[in-house]
């Protein structure tokens, strides 16, 4: 195990699985620098699962490659678990790749060897994990089967439909026991009713195994499905939409979305678009702390002759 010492204030996300802390990632290319996250923090607790939403370009893919292991901040912090992901050393990032985490990919072809079984491909995760045969095999079984996909077992990829292969994709990722799936625009590829497919699996996979979830996602039909919602802007979590069901008095159970904006660590905090232009909210606000609130309000412009 790595990692006794991170660096991070251990009061902020504690309990969490995931914690990043002002994570900053830049890019080199040519002339110029490219800022895909600037300052983002995020927390995701075990068990939960999360979307993250965010327009093209907005820094979603960095976060889940810097998450994943396969990318690294250039400054900032970031942990999953115990593993500082800042400051493994190549031989624990191959462990974390192979035990910590699991992820599935938006092109389904990418996430399968076309040449083995469905089977076969989730038995080798546990091969170069070192599990042992029997022990293989029974996973292999138990996740096909909860995946729904035990009878299709023996098959190749290219015998299986884009969602059937998705479903087997989520088996490998689950294979050796990951605290964490992450899924890059997992339904991308597919239509409304197979991505619905992909997207149940992923719920499966969180209900019976306990696995958190975080899926980047374009698609709203996955989005309104999770607890909860992140939003990034310009490499910064900009706000989150929280779910929960309300049963009334009658017994009638709603689901209630509500959106919040995010304080960072620095306590900067994004106004909506659409707040700042109804009341003309520019440069400088003035603030004034209140008994449970911050108001905000415009300057006041000089009226002339008052
Ligand atoms: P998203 O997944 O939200 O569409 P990305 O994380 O892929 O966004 O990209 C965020 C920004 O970083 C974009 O401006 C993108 O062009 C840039 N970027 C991503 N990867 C690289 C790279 N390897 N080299 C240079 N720029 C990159
Ligand atoms: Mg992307």
């Amino acid at each position: 195990m790595t990692i006794a010492n991170t660096g991070i204030d251990p009061s902020y996300g504690e309990g969490a699985l995931i914690v990043c802390d002002n994570v900053v990632r830049t890019y080199q290319s040519e002339q110029i620098e490219v800022q895909a996250l600037q300052g983002l923090d995020l927390l995701v607790y075990p068990g939960e699962t999360i979307a993250i939403v965010g327009a093209s370009g907005s820094g979603k893919s960095t976060l889940l490659n810097i998450l994943s292991g396969l990318d690294v901040p250039t400054a900032g912090q970031a942990r999953v678990g115990e593993w500082d992901l800042l400051r493994m050393s190549a031989a624990d990032r191959l462990v974390y790749r192979r035990d910590v985490v699991g992820f599935i990919w938006q092109q389904t072809a990418r996430n399968l060897f076309p040449y083995l079984s469905a089977a076969e491909n989730v038995a080798l995760p546990m091969s170069f994990a070192g599990v042992a045969a029997g022990e293989r095999q029974r996973r292999t079984a138990e996740l096909l089967d909860v995946l729904g996909m035990g009878e299709k077992a023996n098959r190749r990829p290219g015998q299986l439909s884009g969602g059937e292969q998705q479903r087997v994709a989520i088996a490998v990722a689950l294979a050796n026991h990951p605290q964490v799936l992450f899924a890059d625009e997992p339904t991308g590829e597919l239509d409304v009713a197979t991505g619905e497919e992909v997207l149940a699996a992923l719920r499966s996979a969180n209900t019976h195994l306990e696995t958190a979830v975080v899926i980047v996602t374009h698609d709203r039909a996955v989005s309104d499905q999770v607890q909860r919602t992140v939003a990034i802007r310009d490499g910064r979590t900009a706000s989150e939409v929280v779910r929960h069901t309300h049963v009334d008095e009658q017994g009638v159970s709603a689901v209630i979305a509500r959106e919040y904006a995010v304080l960072d660590r620095a306590g900067r905090l994004q106004l909506p678009a659409g707040y700042r232009q109804s009341l003309g909210l520019r440069g400088r606000v003035r603030l004034e702390l209140e008994e449970d609130h911050v108001g905000v309000w415009p300057t006041e412009r000089k009226e002339g002759g008052a």
